[in-house]
């Protein structure tokens, strides 16, 4: 089967014919029919220091993706052929104390698909049965294909109630557009995202923000005045990684704001600690997805209308892959998604 793998230890990823994956007694051998490109993705094409300390080579990469059951393991009861599932890409232990417990996203022992082990940039991919998710009747495959990174959305916009609150998002990423309708459904009153791009930015007002503001331009302060909010900003959603943006968030939250991280810094970030501990602010980290209640509200979110699709807005065969991680690249784009159907 054709499949992008990370042959060698420079930049760039490879189209290779590879040998189908085995399928174990707990596992669905799925036939991949669209991916979403990560950032993590990129990371691995542009080969960094994060990527060459953490991808075995050679590997297939890719994590995002949908596709259709092909056929099961012996033990596999659930799932059966010609259903559309994505997978949760956290595989984990099963055996730690927090797997035992049910709080699966935080075991100890976590395997990354398309970083530890081998990927979904390819015909088919294998996985255990205990990562796959069903979709819902009728779906549209390409927000299916988009749920790895929509549930990152989801898990960080429900971290904290949002109804009646001001929310401030810095960073327009796709994660961070994408949590724009999330929080909206969630009952939040003003939605303001910050970035330094202005592609994005429009696409975060196609979204339905209240305010995109570009920070280079224009100061968090100056809009909240323009907005009549007196007291800053309830609940605070960090998706850059930034962190001057980091610092304007904690500057801008009201007195016993909650912040929900999920931007991951390239280096250690100081802050004013005093600011954290006299507004008394609430700081809290976000992983990956809860499973599965984040793809339990991912489903019905789009069964009440929520609508992630805008946030796709490059589509690409997956033999055009290195036009889809320029596009990445380039960062004037929301989702790129790769067809892996004809
Ligand atoms: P992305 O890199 O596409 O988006 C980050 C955005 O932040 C970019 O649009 C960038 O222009 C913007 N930015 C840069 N400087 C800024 C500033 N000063 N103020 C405001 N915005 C600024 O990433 P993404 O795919 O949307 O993911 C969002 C973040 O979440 C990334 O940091 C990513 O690494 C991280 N992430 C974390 C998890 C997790 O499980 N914790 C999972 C996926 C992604
Ligand atoms: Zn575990």
């Amino acid at each position: 089967m054709k499949a992008l793998v990370k042959a060698r230890s420079e930049r760039g990823l490879w189209l290779q014919d590879v040998p189908e994956p085995q399928v174990g007694i707990n596992d669905v051998l799925i036939k991949v029919h669209k991916t979403g490109i990560c950032g993590t993705d990129l990371h691995i094409y542009k080969w960094d220091a994060w990527a060459q300390k953490t991808i075995p080579v050679p590997m297939v990469v890719g994590h995002e993706f949908v596709g259709e059951v092909v056929s099961v393991g012996s033990n596999v009861n659930d799932f059966h052929p010609g259903e559309i599932v994505s997978a949760e890409g956290h595989v984990v232990c099963g055996r730690c104390r927090n797997c035992l417990a049910g709080r699966r996203h935080l075991c100890k022992d976590t395997v990354g698909i398309g970083v530890n082990r081998t990927g979904a940039f390819a015909e088919y991919i294998s996985v255990p049965m205990t990562n796959v998710w069903h979709h819902r009747e009728g779906v549209d495959e390409d927000v299916a294909s988009i749920f790895d990174p929509f549930g990152n959305a989801v898990h960080t916009a429900l971290a904290f109630e949002c109804l009646g609150e001001d929310v401030l998002i810095t960073g327009a990423g796709p994660i961070g557009i994408m949590a724009i309708p999330v929080v909206k459904h969630a009952g939040a009153r003003h939605v303001v995202i910050t970035d330094v791009n202005e592609y994005r930015l429009d696409l975060a007002r196609q979204m339905g923000a209240t305010r995109a503001v570009n920070v280079k331009n224009e100061s968090i302060e100056d809009v909240q005045m323009q907005l009549g909010m007196k007291e800053g900003f309830d609940v605070g959603l960090e998706m850059s990684g930034n962190a001057a943006a980091f610092r304007s968030m904690i500057d801008n939250m009201c007195h016993g704001g909650k912040i929900a991280m999920l931007g991951i810094p390239s280096e250690q970030i100081a802050i004013d600690w005093n600011k954290v501990i006299f507004n008394m602010l609430t700081i809290k980290g976000i992983y990956g997805r809860q499973m599965y209640e984040t793809w339990y509200y991912m489903s019905v979110l789009l069964e009440s209308g929520v609508n992630i699709k805008p946030v796709i807005t490059h589509r690409y065969h997956y033999t055009e892959y290195e036009k889809g991680f320029a596009a990445m690249e380039s960062g004037n784009c929301g989702k790129v998604v790769l067809d892996w159907s004809a």
